[in-house]
């Protein structure tokens, strides 16, 4: 079998074009406004754009997965100026092909293993191609209801299979509403800046405005760059950062969120919302979920729990023991478009007390005004405009079901553990963490961090895969994230070969 060229790009083997081979033609304007493209020329377009499509995933594997291409590469091959006139479809599909697809990261490649998965699936590629079809703005029940009931279900459902507490529910056994719910959202990002605004709501009810320059946050070092984020677009005026340690395994020590809560308290400080988070970006480690709750709970805190990328896994029974104490946050994030095959955007957040977020965020003029009695998700989110997101989770809850989604799920722990075994095998690597969730964090033995990031870099080079390298207490460790679509078991064991094979081609001449 001939070996793909990881450097001929343009790929012939995406050589279709977009256009189908066929001249979609310009229609001449008359009397009434005529688009360029009318029902008919979409017709042919979108079935040419569908095969193409299909044609990619075919050969997405053999293609290069990191561009390497450099900035300004792209900008310089378009036009400064938008076109004053319509141009052909058929012009706009080459110069896709031509100038757009060599600039590609393919996320969607078997050999991508960098940040964490993002997820894709036909069946949510079909929810996504459909909700932009009809195109709705789902702010109001009544702006657009199927958006905001099936929202409403399918959360719900996803909430079920993960185990949550009823309490974070929508709806409960007997049918009624309670106080808490889920909601779709666009990134973990947004859902922690929104449980924050509502745990700060909570807590300044009825305290002067003064209060609020009292207010501390905590989380530790592991935390996602985005939970300080949240703290600076909401200016949070205190932040405490708590440090993990190798021999904790990098999660969050009790004792030490106790300890400083209490030196703030004493200080005259007013400490209100706490970040847990389950499967940390680095290396996946796992807070102690329930020993937070029950600080949070005895200082008044808000507890939300970060599960951005692992949170899916409580659909696995096996997996739950990570989830003990989630009884006790008032917030839980997880996104199905990073493991769960829903393509992005898709992050879900449930609250056990809905209440104070609702507080933070609704304000209704006259021409956003809802029915009383429904949700309006406009108030549980930074956004007015929402897009109809659930269709494509409820496209992928239904196509898959709960056991194939838990199956994908196993296959990319086992995968992770597949690599973990191959990397202790090989004397001149140490894993650096459990493998964990699909994540195994490797580094070379005895060596400094500059020649484990050289050799990823060497290694990123052969364009046959793409991994990242991060930081673990002053270790420059590679990590390897499986989670991919299209990623199975003889991807990974080539994977490793490759990575064993660099390091021999860069360090097996003897060291002076
Ligand atoms: C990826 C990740 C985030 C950020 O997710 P977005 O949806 O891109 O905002 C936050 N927290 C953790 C733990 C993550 O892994």
């Amino acid at each position: 079998m001939a070996v793909p060229s990881y450097r001929s790009f343009p790929s012939p083997l995406l050589g279709m074009g977009l256009n189908g081979g066929q001249n979609v033609p310009i229609k001449e304007s008359s009397g009434d406004y005529e688009h360029p493209m009318d029902v008919e020329s979409f017709r042919v377009a979108a079935k040419s754009m569908i095969d193409w499509i299909c044609d990619y995933y075919d050969n997405v594997e053999s293609l290069p997965v990191r561009s390497e291409l450099s900035v300004g590469d792209i900008r310089s091959v378009l036009p400064s100026e938008a076109p004053t006139g319509p141009e052909s479809w058929n012009k706009i599909s080459s110069d896709f092909q031509e100038k757009i697809m060599p600039g590609v990261m393919h996320w969607q490649s078997p050999n991508f293993y960098a940040y964490f998965p993002s997820a894709f699936s036909f069946p949510s590629l079909l929810g996504d191609l459909m909700s932009s079809a009809l195109s709705v703005n789902g702010f109001l029940w009544v702006s657009s209801p199927a958006a905001t009931e099936l929202e409403t279900v399918v959360v719900d459902w996803l909430g079920k299979m993960m185990g949550l507490p009823q309490a974070f529910l929508a709806i409960d056994s007997e049918g009624k509403r309670g106080k808490g719910g889920g909601v779709v959202q666009t990134t973990a990002s947004e859902c922690t800046l929104v449980a924050l605004l509502a745990a700060r709501a909570r807590i300044m009810e009825g305290r002067p405005l003064s209060d609020t320059s009292r207010l501390v946050c905590y989380f530790s070092d592991q935390a996602h760059s985005s939970v300080r984020k949240a703290c600076m677009v909401a200016v949070t005026p205190h932040v405490r950062v708590l440090p993990t340690c190798h021999s904790t395994g990098f999660s969050m020590e009790p004792a030490l969120l106790e300890a400083a809560i209490k030196e703030d308290l004493a200080a005259g400080l007013l400490p209100f919302y706490m970040v847990g988070t389950i499967g940390t970006t680095s290396s996946c480690a796992v807070d102690p979920i329930g020993e937070m709750g029950a600080i949070a709970q005895k200082y008044k805190l808000w507890l939300h729990v970060d599960g951005a990328h692992a949170g899916v896994a409580a659909i696995l029974p096996e997996q739950r023991h990570h989830f003990a104490g989630v009884e006790l946050a008032d917030s839980f994030n997880t996104n199905p478009h990073k493991w769960l095959l829903t393509t992005f955007d898709c992050s879900c957040i449930w609250f056990r007390d809905a209440d104070p977020l609702k507080a933070a965020l609704s304000l209704t003029p006259a021409y956003l005004r809802g029915k009383g009695n429904a949700y309006d998700y406009q108030n549980w989110e930074i956004p007015v405009g929402r897009r109809f997101r659930s269709l494509k989770l409820w496209f992928v809850l239904r196509a898959y079901g709960q056991e194939k989604l838990q199956g994908f799920l196993r296959h990319h722990i086992r995968l992770a553990e597949t690599v973990a075994a191959l990397a202790r095998k090989d004397e001149r690597f140490e894993v650096s963490a459990p493998p964990r969730f699909g994540l195994v964090c490797f580094r070379l033995k005895g060596r400094s961090n500059e020649d484990t990031s050289a050799l990823i870099e060497a290694f990123n080079k052969t364009g046959k895969a793409f991994l990242i390298t991060t930081d673990l207490a002053g270790q420059t460790v590679a990590r390897i994230a499986c989670g991919g679509f299209m990623t199975q078991e003889r991807h990974v064991r080539a994977t490793w070969q490759l990575i064993g094979d660099t390091a021999t081609a860069l360090f097996s001449a003897p060291e002076e």
